[in-house]
């Protein structure tokens, strides 16, 4: 019998293999039919440390075994306000406010509902909100709208709501900051961004100087400024978060993916206090309306504090620093093959477009480049013609030079 499962991003019809994972561990899956897989893209950029970091894994299972879930309105527990108070600790002192939600996507929908909340408690509503172009923020409804439109949400495109795109940054970025002050004087609520480098766009990257003009920008125009660092936060661009590297502080900011290291579903919307008081009264309907049924689960806020523990006491950005470099290394090699064009790297983060006629998602280079990668055991994933490594933190030379060799071997066959 075929499966009943219905796979995210999946086209069943081409009936492409789906390996059955059994185990994984450090940087490797391990399949039911015995192969060993390297996770060159840390399982769709969530795992931080490594597959089953030991004291990740001994939370959840202390966790397990004493509160496994409970209602999060009118409720708390012990890990939530750890992971808070933790959070407090390691991240911008302007952003006081904690709330829990479960993915990358509805942590930038609940963003999105502070800051039209924000201005709508201030009774002076705004509605409108900035993006950037090529940006990705999620899959609902709302994280489509402020995201790119393309070929993944066209039969959605009539319900997702109008928004200001400004430019992604070329050159020296005028046009982008001209844009985003001319948009800014019409009174929007927000600017959200992909600080640094846009994931599913394509790891685009801008400098952090333009990120600080862009922050400026808005904070001049009293327009909220909204990082998502979903995939950038925990490391990914070479500092806890990616905002550092310009020294800027968002109003919102949004977590998720190596919240946990990777382990468990989580996420956070950080919030200043500003917003957070502008919700704040005896009347009940200024109250901030969001919940979802798992809304800071026990179990995963129990990750994501021992994830905090990890940070804390083993050298992290130590090890990142020296996966960048290793990586480095290897995209100068491949930089040097024919056909590969725009090698770039930000932190753990390397990608190269590999030269290819058709272009765009759908052209076949992507599945033909899945597969080959697929039967050389390795996770990676394409982005149209765009090659990105995105390894966990513990990943060894044997495994990169495995990954590198791989890609430069496809690169030199499609530019035969
Ligand atoms: C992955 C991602 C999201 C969505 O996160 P999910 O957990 O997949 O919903 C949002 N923003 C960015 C920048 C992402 O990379």
């Amino acid at each position: 019998m075929t499966s009943p499962v219905w796979h995210p991003f999946t086209q069943h019809g081409l009936a492409e293999p789906i390996p059955l994972v059994t185990h994984a561990e450090g940087a490797a899956l391990h399949t039911a039919d015995g192969r060993r897989v390297v996770d060159a893209i840390s399982s769709w950029w969530v795992t931080t440390h490594g597959h089953r970091h030991p004291r990740i894994s001994a939370a959840i299972a202390e966790q397990a075994a004493r509160l496994d879930q409970i209602i999060f309105a009118g409720w708390t527990h012990e890990p939530a306000e750890r992971l808070a108070r933790g959070l407090r600790r390691i991240m911008p002192e302007t952003l006081a406010y904690v709330f829990f939600s479960d993915s990358g996507s509805t942590s930038v929908e609940v963003a999105l509902k502070m800051a039209l909340g924000y201005w709508a408690n201030r009774n002076e509503p705004r509605h409108r909100i900035l993006v950037l172009e090529h940006s990705y923020h999620g899959d609902t409804i709302g994280a489509m709208s402020v995201g790119a439109r393309g070929v993944f949400n066209a039969p959605y495109a009539p319900l997702l709501f109008d928004v200001g795109v400004i430019p992604f940054p070329h050159g020296d970025g005028q046009a982008t900051l001209d844009a985003l002050e001319a948009a800014a004087q019409d009174h929007p609520a927000a600017f959200i961004v992909e600080p640094l480098i846009l994931g599913a766009g394509g790891m685009l990257t801008y400098p952090p100087r333009l990120l600080a003009e862009m922050r400026a920008v808005c904070e001049r125009h009293g327009v909220l400024f909204i990082a998502d660092e979903v995939m950038t936060g925990w490391g990914r661009t070479g500092t806890l978060l990616a905002c550092e590297q310009a020294g800027v502080t968002p109003d919102l900011l949004c977590l998720s993916k190596g919240l946990t290291g990777g382990s468990l579903p989580l996420a956070v919307t950080m919030a200043t206090e500003p917003i957070y008081d502008a919700h704040l009264s005896t009347d009940r309907a200024r109250m901030f309306f969001h919940s979802s049924s798992y809304t800071a689960n026990p179990i995963a806020c129990a990750a994501a504090v021992a994830n905090l523990e990890v940070w804390r006491d083993e050298p992290v950005l130590d090890r990142v620093a020296d996966l960048a470099c290793r990586q480095r290394e290897r995209l100068d090699g491949l930089a040097t093959l024919p056909g590969v064009r725009n090698p770039r790297a930000l932190g753990t983060i390397a990608a190269v477009d590999l030269e290819d006629a058709q272009g765009g998602y759908l052209s076949d280079l992507a599945p033909r480049l899945l597969a080959r990668f697929r039967d050389a055991d390795l996770l990676l994933r394409p982005l149209g013609n765009t090659v990105y490594v995105m390894p966990p933190y513990c990943i060894d030379d044997a495994d990169l030079d495995r990954i590198y060799a791989a890609i430069g071997e496809a690169a030199e066959d499609i530019a035969r």
